[in-house]
């Protein structure tokens, strides 16, 4: 139940939101354009709504769709498929693909995501890129921003093969890097060395901004479809774009060495794709819409968010810092009650494959796991911080909000 004096509550603070709101707007004016154009470049016909099977040889839909992705991230090729499990699955995959015996993986945004330590063999596995004699250094934020100084030593007297930037803050307290922020970092980093592959973790970051990663000189970019790029209509996958070589790197890693890009049956969602991309720009600008509406009005009755409503935004991640574990489940609760699946569920901490810290999840998506769609999580750890990101229509993020401040009040 959503009371009036909630809904009056979320009105008035709507009012104090409109300039955020008109800069949201135009960002999705200009991605979408970029959309279409890709589109009608590339030729989208009704043939590319086709699909096929088995070996998935030839499949039309499946190629427009790599080329564009490519050109809406600025990007020499993309590689987008099904049968890439997660975001997870494909930073592994670009991982593998990328790194050799000896080589040296160097994080510049402090700790990478929690599903990516048993990867890297940051928390012990027989599969992990360490298993395989592949070094690992990282090098932390300083204020939310690079370590430039230190970034610049290292790689003069390291041999690094390849560096990893997060953008997005993942169960971390930091913020979420912009695009300028990556702009800089790369320029002292070919300032040193002109060979090493920046690799770009860009998850939840698509279309929060008009450039990408690419776009700045970064050499691949990966991302998740039941995220951003998906606009809540992919099934699931996701992506790796940026430089041919690498990408068809990854072709042969995910699929097989001599096979590669040429098979991977697309199983009847490529309209799913291709309508989810069509979409992606205003689902975005909804999710941020939401995100927006919800710093203000948790601000407002005073808890701690971030980025606060009128910060300049890299992701569509909002916090909101609780300090108390009772409040952080409520909300999550609540959020699920406010979600068009499953509303009758209540959520619990569990143990997450992947996760070191029990988490809690709010996910009423019509997708597992989507994070496009309305959910919020977080893990039981103090400061007890809720991770809330998406909604497919602003309208429905606006009223899972409500629904969750309604719990919280209680
Ligand atoms: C979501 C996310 C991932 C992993 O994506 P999954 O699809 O959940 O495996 C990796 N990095 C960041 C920053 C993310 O937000």
């Amino acid at each position: 139940m959503i009371t009036e004096e909630i809904l009056k509550f979320i009105e008035q603070e709507e009012e104090k939101i409109t300039t955020e709101f008109k800069k949201i707007e135009k960002n999705c004016r200009i991605n979408s354009q970029k959309v279409l154009e890709a589109f009608q470049k590339n030729d989208v016909s009704e043939g590319c709504f086709n699909s096929t099977t088995g070996y998935g040889y030839n499949d039309l839909g499946r190629e427009t769709i790599e080329k564009i992705f490519a050109d809406v991230l600025d990007a020499e090729d993309a590689i987008v498929r099904s049968q890439f499990i997660s975001g997870t699955h494909a930073l592994t995959v670009a991982l593998f693909a990328y790194l050799r015996p000896n080589d040296k993986l160097l994080s510049i945004s402090g700790l990478p995501y929690d599903t990516l330590h048993e990867v890297i063999g940051i928390v012990p596995n027989n599969s992990s890129l360490a298993s395989y004699g592949i070094t690992y250094d990282q090098i932390d934020l300083v204020n939310d921003d690079f370590d430039y100084e230190k970034i610049q030593e290292y790689l003069k007297n390291n041999k690094v093969k390849m560096i990893e930037i997060q953008r997005s803050k993942g169960y971390s307290t930091r913020k979420s890097i912009t695009i300028d922020k990556v702009e800089k970092v790369v320029k002292a980093i070919r300032e040193v060395d002109k060979e090493v592959i920046i690799m770009v973790d860009n998850c939840y970051c698509e279309f929060v901004e008009t450039k990408t990663p690419i776009t700045v000189g970064c050499d691949v970019m990966v991302g998740s479809l039941i995220k951003n790029l998906g606009g809540g209509i992919a099934p699931n996958g996701a992506y790796i774009a940026g430089r041919k070589d690498l990408v068809d790197l990854a072709g042969e890693r995910l699929t097989c060495p001599g096979e590669g890009r040429e098979v991977g049956p697309t199983l009847g969602i490529n309209k799913s794709l291709l309508q989810g991309m069509f979409l992606a720009p205003s689902v975005v600008a909804s999710s941020l819409k939401t995100s927006i509406l919800t710093a203000k009005c948790l601000e407002d009755l005073g808890y701690n968010v971030e980025p606060k409503y009128n910060e300049h935004r890299a992701d569509i991640v909002q916090n909101i810092i609780f300090n108390d574990p009772e409040k952080l489940i409520k909300y999550v609760q609540g959020i699920q009650m406010g979600s068009p699946v499953d509303s009758k569920a209540v959520p619990m901490p569990w143990d997450m494959p992947g996760y070191e810290d029990q988490v809690i999840m709010a996910a009423g998506a019509f997708t597992q796991g989507s994070s496009i769609e309305l959910s919020c999580d977080g893990p039981i750890r103090s400061p007890y911080i809720a991770y809330q990101q998406g909604g497919l229509t602003y309208e429905y993020g606006r009223l899972g909000v409500a629904r969750a401040i309604e719990e919280l009040k209680k």
